[in-house]
């Protein structure tokens, strides 16, 4: 499959990308994207998360990647961004299950009680150390905002039901 890869990050992306998914660089320079807090200024970077237009004040590097201001918090490991934390696993898994069930990648970590186990690199002597640590719900980078919304649907759906 042709590919457009990131001057940046060196991640392939789709060859008609307007930005890289991996690190939020603008791949696509033909066409000028303002800022989404400065209509005056060029964005030069997206948030990887919610993909708004940045510009290089309002842009903040983790790592390789650019997250907005409202998104700098959120935990990423590698490709993947921890959208819920709960001490709770049945609640975690309620909100995997709500995930999956809409079609997004789901990844966990910390899943003991029902044998679920991801540390990137399966079960090893790491991740058994990781048994009392929070269970955590990861969806990719890409899929932040639309499984953001989806978790908040599920639960004003649940208010309602009530
Ligand atoms: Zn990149
Ligand atoms: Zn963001
Ligand atoms: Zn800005």
């Amino acid at each position: 499959m042709e590919s457009l890869r990131c001057q940046q990050c060196e991640e392939p992306n789709a060859v008609d990308s307007e930005y890289c998914i991996y690190c939020g660089t603008i791949l696509n320079k033909s066409q000028l994207i303002l800022c989404a807090f400065h209509p005056d200024r060029l964005a030069q970077c997206v948030c990887v998360l919610c993909q708004q237009p940045l510009c290089e004040t309002c842009s903040i590097h983790v790592d390789k990647r650019v997250l907005c201001t409202f998104h700098q918090d959120v935990e990423l490991v590698e490709d993947f961004a921890i959208i819920y934390t709960s001490s709770d696993v049945t609640e975690a898994d309620l909100i995997r299950a709500v995930l999956e069930e809409n079609g997004f990648q789901v990844v966990v970590q910390n899943f003991d009680s029902i044998a679920y186990m991801w540390d990137g690199g399966g079960d090893s002597s790491v991740s058994r150390s990781n048994l009392s640590k929070p269970a955590r719900v990861l969806v990719p980078l890409w899929e932040y905002a639309d499984a953001e919304q989806c978790i908040e649907e599920w639960r004003s759906g649940q208010q309602v039901q009530e």
